[in-house]
């Protein structure tokens, strides 16, 4: 091992000094267990060597290793269609988010949005034209947000928007805009052009909300939206 050897340590450099030491000194001249001393201190330096390169490579796999755990963990918080946030990570913010505004922070408002007639895009176009849609649509959804707001793929042809401090007219506002750009999509396929549009149900945080309890107010509301001939946006306040 050289001087500048990357992988010296305090220990090794302690070790070489001393065996120069006592192989410099007159007194140890002619003395035949300096033969042993120099074996046993190279040895002792190869196999601090030998360590230290474990050592690397064990900091190296831990490292890797947490690399793919977050990766995992993103993976599982992730629709694989749309790239947004799915179902799981959606239902933890939501939860979050009514104990917050349980402790006294500003509330939120939910909207839950489902494809119109979806199914005659599949029956008419195949299931591929079905996907290229929710993933056109997932799109228009998130670019449509505003700062703080998210939008996750609540199940098939549901998305599920948050509002963070937002009150009923606010959402109501934002979910109009929302459905107005996806009513303005035209997703092209094969020789054609699709058309889609949601239906939207709308609801702020009431006092004693779980997320759940929120989510199947805002369900409520989207019924009624289909209910009255789609394409709209229904506030339950
Ligand atoms: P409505 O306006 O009442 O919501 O009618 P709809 O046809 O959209 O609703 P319905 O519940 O009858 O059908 C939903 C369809 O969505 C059926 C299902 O095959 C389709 N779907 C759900 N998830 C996916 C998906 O990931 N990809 C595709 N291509 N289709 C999906
Ligand atoms: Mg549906
Ligand atoms: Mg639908």
């Amino acid at each position: 091992m050289s001087d500048d050897d990357p992988w010296d340590t305090d220990d090794t450099r302690a070790v070489r000094e001393r065996l120069a030491a006592l192989e410099a000194d007159p007194a140890n001249e002619g003395n035949p267990l300096m033969g042993e001393v120099r074996w046993l201190a190279e040895k002792y330096l190869h196999l601090a060597h030998q360590f230290e390169r474990v050592t690397r490579i064990s900091d190296r796999q831990q490292y890797e290793l947490r690399e793919t755990n977050r990766e995992l963990a993103e993976e599982t918080r992730t629709d694989a269609l749309t790239g947004l946030p799915n179902r799981r990570a959606m239902e933890e913010r939501l939860e979050a988010e009514a104990a917050r505004a349980a402790a006294g922070a500003p509330g939120f408002a939910v909207a839950m949005a489902d494809l119109d007639r979806f199914k005659t895009i599949n029956d008419r176009h195949g299931h591929e034209a079905g996907d290229a849609v929710l993933e056109r649509v997932g799109r228009a959804l998130a670019d449509g947000l505003r700062g703080y707001d998210i939008v996750a793929r609540w199940g098939g042809e549901e998305f599920l928007v948050l509002f963070p401090g937002a009150d009923a007219d606010a959402a109501h506002e934002a979910a109009e805009r929302l459905r107005r750009a996806v009513a303005d999509l035209a997703v092209p396929w094969d020789d054609t052009t699709l058309t889609i549009t949601i239906s939207v149900g709308v609801t702020p945080y009431r006092a004693d909300d779980t997320g759940e309890i929120c989510v199947a107010r805002a369900d409520d509301a989207l019924y009624t939206a289909k209910e009255q001939g789609r394409n709209r946006v229904v506030v339950e306040a």
